[in-house]
């Protein structure tokens, strides 16, 4: 990150006078808003958020709300107790650090302390057709809508989202099909030794792999290597990037997110950044990462809120990486970090299929994925960090 843009110290946020603003509608605002007020800031409060509804959690929209068995995700948030300005249906589009003023589509508003966590916008191919993203909640009921018995479905991506959708798809009678650009599902996640032990789960899906999709026409999906596939339904989950383009003209340092070091801090003054927007350092990888998980969202909303009230000293937020997935059944937990050239151990059940997945360097445990096995993680995530055999 360049030298900070600010005074060379600032003063504590005034509790009761102080302005505050947070840019966002996630789990990431609706946390920072509740530490801010547990924390005795009654100063003005707003939320600048581009829904139409109050701040929600997204991993039911892939789970529960996509399968029907939920019709909301909603958060803890209550606007009257949290005394919060809440701006819906507004989109922050510019920031003046100077004048210390976010510019909305409903006018200014200036701030002593500015939040941002805006998350992320899911990619889209090429093409003209029609295809389905899952990032809201209106995404969620829309494609669940068109999720009928036979409907042929392709799902592109068999990541995280294609997986959990896949799924969902499969059980509510769709035929589907999963076109996967690497060799593996879960390839760039998991990569591809431990990806092939998922395959089995695929069973009743067509999956594809090794598959590059070159557009999506109205007249189906076309695959690079020259043949169409027909859909009724494309859903496209190859992954998502923070849109951080509105912040061109301020001075706040982005790069794929917004830079921030471990106190959620950006390199402006009195600007933090959290959640999927955010590019925080981490001193486990001694990098600036995006860590688009909800845990990350959750535990670093307390050290953002923090650093808003006292600038210039607070905790740190490095935690060991966590976040889980629903897929095909099975429930897979993930603690840590590897990076490709990690070692990696593959435990198969007695079926071939996965059970357990650790990444080493140096014969220290880097990184550790449990199938089925939420009992074990609290273990695990002490033991991330420590010789591999640990977890024996
Ligand atoms: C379908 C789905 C399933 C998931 N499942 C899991 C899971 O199983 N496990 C897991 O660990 N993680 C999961 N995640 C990831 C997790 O939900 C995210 O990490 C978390 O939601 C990030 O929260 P956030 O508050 O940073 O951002 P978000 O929840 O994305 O909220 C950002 C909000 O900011 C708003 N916004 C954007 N730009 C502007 C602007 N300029 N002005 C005003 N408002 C703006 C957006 O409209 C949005 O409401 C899932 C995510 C999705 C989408």
């Amino acid at each position: 990150m360049s030298a900070a843009v600010g005074p060379a110290t600032e003063a504590p946020l005034d509790l009761a006078e102080g302005r505050v603003v947070v840019v966002g509608g996630g789990l990431a605002t609706a946390r920072v808003c509740a530490v801010l007020r547990r924390k005795k800031f009654r100063g003005a409060l707003t939320v600048v958020g581009a829904e139409d509804v109050p701040p929600y959690d997204r991993p039911p929209l892939s789970k529960e709300v996509l399968a029907g068995e939920r019709d909301d995700a909603a958060l803890p948030f209550d606007v009257e107790k949290l005394a919060v300005d809440l701006r819906l249906g507004t989109r922050a589009t510019a920031l003046d650090t100077g004048s210390r003023t976010v510019t909305t589509t409903a006018g200014q508003i200036a701030y002593d302390r500015l939040a941002l966590a805006t998350g992320a916008e899911p990619l889209t191919l090429p093409g003209e057709g029609r295809q389905l993203t899952l990032r809201t909640l209106d995404d969620s009921l829309r494609l669940r809508a068109a999720l009928v018995p036979g409907a042929r479905v392709v799902v592109i991506g068999a990541s995280w989202i294609g997986a959990e959708v896949a799924t969902v798809a499969r059980t509510s009678g769709c035929r589907v099909t999963c076109l996967e650009y690497g060799p593996e599902p879960l390839a760039g996640a998991l990569g591809a030794e431990v990806g092939a032990a998922t395959r089995a789960w695929w069973d009743g899906v067509d999956l594809r792999t090794g598959t590059a999709v070159a557009s999506v026409e109205p007249d189906g999906v076309h695959l690079a290597a020259g043949a169409v596939l027909p859909a009724d339904v494309v859903v496209t989950g190859i992954g998502v990037r923070p849109d951080v383009s509105w912040l061109a003209s301020s001075q706040v340092e982005t790069d794929r997110g917004i830079l921030t070091d471990t106190r959620c801090r950006t390199n402006v003054h009195g600007v933090v950044a959290l959640g999927d927007v955010a590019q925080r350092w981490s001193s486990h990888a001694g990098a600036h990462r995006v860590v688009e998980h909800w845990d990350e969202a959750s535990t670093s909303a307390t050290v953002a809120a923090m650093s808003l009230l006292s600038w210039d000293d607070g905790p740190a937020h490095d935690p060991v990486p966590y976040f889980w997935s629903d897929q095909h059944g099975h429930k897979l937990q993930y603690v840590g970090s590897h990076g490709p050239e990690d070692t990696v151990t593959v435990d198969r059940r007695t079926d071939g299929s996965l059970a357990r997945a650790r990444w080493s360097r140096d014969g220290l445990l880097t990184a550790w994925l449990g199938v089925d096995a939420t009992k074990d993680v609290v273990a695990a995530r002490t033991a991330v960090g420590g010789p591999l055999d640990a977890l024996d």
